[in-house]
């Protein structure tokens, strides 16, 4: 069963060193654009994730040069490759839209002219934290320590929302989460988080973080990786089912984490089919197994985009 898949969230192209590998069919990592469209892909968010070891001016450098990279493989395979910059982009042209992403906000430094220019970059996505502290907020790796957003947070959460860019929670700690939600105007999602009431992991959400995400319109994006499952393909659709119980079928999409963690509970972008398959099984209608597979990402980038 073939379903037409908006992946939320993978790491691909910051964990990949010669990018132009992608656009073959790979025998290693998860993740290449032969394998994702055999998957049914269409739309990726790629993040741009930036490690713990690097702040302040490193953490831009690294952030520019990976962007760079990035824009440079669009630039070199335009016929198979573009990015998703406004509303219309996301309307399928044949190619895979790159939907490009910040992960962890330290490359920002806490200003506002930085997110200004990631824009200008084409930058359409800011994870707010990795697990660590930065400029903005706390991540949940912090622990009971961990605060709500700083006075930069709030100030780069309002420039995103003026900008069309989507604010991402997934890496977040409770408190900068509530936080968030206190100041943000518009909808925000998950990348890649699963439910606690199913597996009692820090990474994933409580049912009062994923409600709070679904009311004010947002998505809540379920990741393969393992730890956050609990589990394998079978204990992934406990928490699809879950999640549906809690928030409803329209505020679910799929982040795989690809080419992020180790052992996903699907081996390959190319096995989102079994899936869509697995769900079918469970019970889960045609129109709900499109749901989670874009039509909810769509739907919320829709609102979030520039026009
Ligand atoms: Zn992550």
């Amino acid at each position: 069963m073939e379903v037409a898949v908006f992946d939320a969230h993978n790491d691909s192209l910051t964990e990949r060193e010669d990018l132009n590998a992608l656009t073959r069919k790979l025998n290693d990592g998860h993740w290449d654009l032969v394998r994702f469209a055999e998957g049914g892909g269409r739309w990726q968010i790629a993040a741009v994730f930036t490690p713990p070891k690097f702040s302040g001016v490193e953490a831009l450098a690294y952030a520019l040069h990976h962007i760079e990279r990035v824009l440079e493989w669009v630039e070199q395979n335009r016929d198979k490759v573009r990015l998703i910059l406004k509303r219309s982009d996301l309307q399928d042209d044949g190619r895979i839209g790159i939907l490009l992403s910040l992960e962890g906000a330290s490359p920002l430094m806490g200003r506002v002219e930085i997110l200004r220019l990631f824009f200008r970059l084409g930058v359409r996505c800011l994870t707010l934290t990795w697990n660590h502290r930065n400029e903005l907020a706390d991540g949940v790796g912090v622990g009971e320590a961990a605060g709500g957003l700083t006075e930069a947070g709030k100030a780069v959460v309002a420039e995103c929302e003026k900008l069309g860019i989507a604010v991402d929670v997934s890496h977040l700690s409770e408190r900068s989460f509530w936080s968030l939600m206190q100041v943000a105007r518009k909808p925000v999602f998950a990348s890649h988080s699963n439910f606690r009431a199913v597996c009692d992991h820090p990474r994933n959400l409580t049912d009062e973080q994923a409600k709070a995400i679904a009311e004010k319109g947002g998505v809540v994006c379920l990741t393969f990786v393992p730890s956050f499952v609990g589990g394998d393909l079978t204990k992934f659709l406990c928490h699809y089912h879950h999640g549906v119980k809690t928030v409803g079928a329209k505020a679910l999409g799929l982040g795989s984490d690809f080419d992020g963690c180790k052992d996903p509970i699907l081996p390959d972008a190319s096995s989102f089919p079994q899936l869509a398959e697995a769900l079918r099984e469970s019970g889960v209608s045609a129109t709900d197994i499109r749901r989670l597979f874009n039509i909810n990402l769509f739907h919320y980038f829709r609102q979030i985009l520039p026009t």
